[in-house]
């Protein structure tokens, strides 16, 4: 490295002061610094970026997602007021799709407050752009601050949707040697950036506690955490929430930190601030984090999306005379090939009696 990083030299300071850092805040200073962190100083998404999502790759998921979206609400009674929350919306496009698909339906677009909680100024101001022309917008940083919220909203209804939103918070590793059990840590070595691990520690506490075999075990208390809060609002107010994310079903030992540049997996370690680290879902344990709720799922991407009438839309938009692409993008969608498989969905409503589309 020739020190011409200043996110790498921070960290590298850090580091040299305090002893080596858990991956959880290398992660976290990675991705969220207030100057130099991955998010916080570009727009990161399509094909001149470094990586695409759904709602990138086709209008089709965000208007079934609007449309799952008002189907809870009617089937809620048509709350006068509800706060439709994205966490993580990127540059907006889903949220835009969805408000599109549903401009029709009488009295929606009037209950839903929108609210997105995004920490990215960047991102926010091409939010600010989508966006306009959908009535007023409010942005949160964080779950608390809903109670704080706009013009008679406090106390009513939530409805959340979130794509790739929990594999970007941060993730800690635990590597299991016989009956040792070690924390993977950043520190440095030769000069550089490099893997280590801890002196023994605690076992970590995880949904599938037991007799576990040696391997590395990851835990994710930020999203854990997010996700109770999130369960909590949904428990108390009424409402609902979808998570889309790549991940696992079952809680499993293995490493998924992940990193991400123009398109291609790099080095977690290297490129800091400007590659995006992620790793994937345990759905298991976020199901447990948000079973203050009834939970749905989870379910494929691809057999959610196919669920909602996705092969209908696609013929619908075909026949108004899109061109072939929608096929392309309705098979990566949701094709085991693309991102049906690996993505999966998750909902929390606030109890059994609606009936949660998709699932
Ligand atoms: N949902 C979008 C973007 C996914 S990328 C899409 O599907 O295209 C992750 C998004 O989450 C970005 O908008 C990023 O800035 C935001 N984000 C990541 N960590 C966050 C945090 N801790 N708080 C708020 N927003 C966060």
């Amino acid at each position: 490295m020739d020190g011409s990083n200043p996110l790498e030299d921070l960290i590298r300071a850090q580091i040299a002061a305090d002893g080596p850092m858990d991956i959880g805040t290398f992660m976290n200073i990675a991705l969220a610094h207030p100057q130099y962190g991955y998010y916080m100083t570009r727009d990161p998404f399509g094909v001149t970026g470094d990586f695409i999502t759904a709602p990138e790759i086709s209008q089709m998921f965000g208007e079934l997602i609007g449309a799952w979206v008002a189907d809870i609400w009617a089937q809620m009674g048509r709350p006068a007021r509800f706060i439709w929350l994205e966490c993580g919306p990127g540059r907006g496009t889903l949220m835009a799709d969805a408000l599109r698909a549903t401009r029709r339906i009488a009295g929606f677009h009037q209950a839903a407050q929108i609210v997105l909680m995004e920490m990215s100024p960047v991102l926010q101001e091409k939010q600010r752009a989508t966006l306009a022309g959908y009535g007023p917008v409010s942005w949160i940083a964080g779950l608390d601050d809903l109670d704080d919220l706009v013009i008679g909203a406090s106390g009513c209804p939530v409805i959340c949707i979130a794509n790739e939103f929990l594999d970007a918070l941060p993730v800690r590793q635990f590597v299991k040697q016989g009956a040792a059990w070690h924390e993977r840590v950043v520190g440095i070595a030769d000069g550089v950036l490099a893997f280590g691990l801890s002196p023994p520690v605690a076992p970590p506490v995880r949904a599938d506690n037991g007799d576990l075999a040696d391997g590395v075990y990851e835990i994710a208390p930020a999203r854990n955490a997010f996700v109770r809060q999130l369960a909590a609002l949904v428990a108390g107010r009424g409402g609902a929430a979808l998570l889309v994310d790549y991940g696992y079903e079952r809680s499993a030992a293995g490493d998924t930190l992940q990193a991400v540049k123009d398109h291609e997996f790099i080095n977690p370690l290297e490129q800091v601030g400007l590659a995006d680290i992620t790793s994937h879902v345990d759905f298991q344990a976020i199901a447990q984090a948000g079973n203050l709720c009834a939970v749905h799922g989870p379910r494929t991407q691809g057999d959610f999306l196919r669920a909602l009438g996705i092969g209908v839309r696609a013929e619908m938009l075909r026949r108004q005379g899109g061109s072939d692409a929608i096929e392309g993008a309705m098979a990566r969608l949701c094709d085991e090939a693309g991102m049906g498989q690996l993505f999966k969905v998750l909902a929390l409503t606030q109890d059994d009696d609606i009936v949660v589309a998709g699932f």
